[in-house]
């Protein structure tokens, strides 16, 4: 009769035998912290450059996220040796071994932003130290290995630099930015990853809208269906990290709400509340909401929902509290009177209050922000059985004609078009336009 032993499963969850598995493995949260180890280390960066250049695709078909620019960044981390010597390299695949914990268990994070051509001819960037910080919290989140922000912000520069030529410098379109850092613990242990691979790509990308999906009277709205079926994030979940496992749940709901004719869903949350219960607003398709609402003293208030643990906390969104709240203090956006008292603020709202505010006629315009489309004005919300019609200022919308951007009403370009001009480097000296040098 044989005997069977099982194999000894080790500090980190590695059943089977691997030469690691000879090694203790030093413990999660020691290894996030570790000070011992080599941090990522700019001086050692390796660049090789591509031997043959790809051609620069077509701007005008060029759709989101689908064209690769020739070069990525590459480091990798591993619990024994630290961070390796960052390297630039070829875009190409990656040797990962397909028992990793990313395939398995889904250890894998990203962040996005864009860089810009400013006036000068040189690439930059909008607001990376909030992008870095958010991916060392997500990283954190995941139990992933956590990185020096400030180190590969460095390194993301000079990625740029290196395919500077790939940033469009049409207006509308930029050069896309995408840090993904996956785990790569080899091992079907349900446990964290110490072994983690970070890579930066770049991708060119256009309007979120092209100008061909526009139709004379209907233009680059979105329309949004509120989802009472399927819930993005929740307390205690991780809505507020850039984690990929939040977007794949995401995927069979939208494709059900362009059946019904609707592009996006307007997330919600069922809460308890004294009144009973309530849908929250939370997020729409993947964005954060906004809507703008008429006071009784004709001033304008902006609303999006409090950073409450289902939110992901956007870069946009913090920008566009910023430029609402300073509009009345002395940074008057373009093409609205400064006399317009305009209040920017963060607050809970439910479903019924805004069909309460559209029977009060407050309503005046929904949006959607975030990096890729910046703003994607919002037509019309599908609920219960009806469409609750943001267009108050529809009206005045379609008499500009040409003039419409995404679908905006007129807070919504105001905002957009003081966001572009800062994020173009054409604001002078601004703090969240940081050229790659
Ligand atoms: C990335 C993202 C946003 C927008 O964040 P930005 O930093 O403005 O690009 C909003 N919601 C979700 C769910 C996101 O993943």
């Amino acid at each position: 009769m044989s005997s069977y032993t099982p194999s000894k499963i080790g500090a980190d969850g590695y059943h089977g035998i691997t030469d690691i598995q000879t090694r203790p493995l030093p413990d999660t949260v020691e290894c996030q912290n570790v000070k011992s180890l080599p941090a990522i280390d700019v001086s050692k960066l390796k660049i090789t450059l591509a031997k043959e250049l790809k051609p620069l695709p077509e701007l005008g078909p060029l759709t989101f996220g689908n064209v690769m620019s020739d070069h990525m960044l590459v480091l990798s981390y591993d619990p024994f040796t630290g961070w390796s010597d960052p390297e630039i390299r070829p875009y190409g695949g990656l040797n990962i071994e397909p028992a990793s914990s990313c395939f398995q268990y889904s250890t894998n994070l990203f962040e996005g932003m864009k860089a810009y051509l400013g006036p000068d001819g040189k690439p930059r960037l909008f607001r990376p130290d909030m992008n870095m910080a958010r991916m060392s919290r997500s990283a954190t989140r995941a139990a992933l290995p956590n990185f020096d922000g400030e180190a590969l912000q460095i390194l993301i520069k000079k990625l740029v630099a290196v395919d500077q030529r790939w940033i469009p410098s049409e207006p509308g379109y930029s050069l896309y930015v995408r840090p993904t850092m996956i785990g790569t613990r080899v091992g079907f242990g349900v446990a964290a990853s110490q072994h983690a691979v970070l890579v930066v790509l770049l991708s060119p990308s256009g309007p979120y809208f092209p100008k061909s999906l526009a139709t004379p009277r209907r233009r680059a709205w979105t329309t949004l269906l509120a989802s009472a079926t399927s819930i993005r994030a929740w307390p205690g979940g991780t809505g507020e990290y850039k984690l990929a496992l939040n977007y794949t749940p995401c995927f069979a709901p939208q494709k059900d709400a362009e059946k019904q004719g609707y592009s996006q869903i307007l997330w919600l949350l069922p809460v308890e509340t004294p009144k009973g219960k309530q849908w929250k607003v939370t997020e729409c398709g993947q964005m954060n909401f906004w809507i703008v609402l008429k006071r009784d003293d004709d001033g304008i208030e902006l609303v999006t929902p409090i950073l409450d643990g289902t939110i992901l906390p956007g870069v946009t969104r913090d920008s566009l509290l910023q430029l609402g709240a300073q509009h009345n203090k002395g940074s008057p956006l373009p093409g609205l009177s400064p006399d317009l008292q305009i209040t920017a603020r963060e607050d809970t709202f439910y479903m019924s209050d805004i069909l309460r505010w559209e029977q009060e006629g407050r309503l005046l315009e929904a949006f959607g922000s975030g990096t890729a489309a910046i703003l994607a004005g919002v037509w019309k919300v599908g609920w219960e059985g009806r469409d609750i019609i943001f267009g108050t200022t529809m009206d005045d919308l379609l008499k500009g004609g040409e003039e419409d951007v995404n679908g905006l009403g007129p807070i919504g370009k105001a905002l957009y078009e003081r966001i572009v001009a800062i994020q173009l480097g054409k604001v002078e000296g601004h703090p969240w336009s940081v050229p790659c040098e």
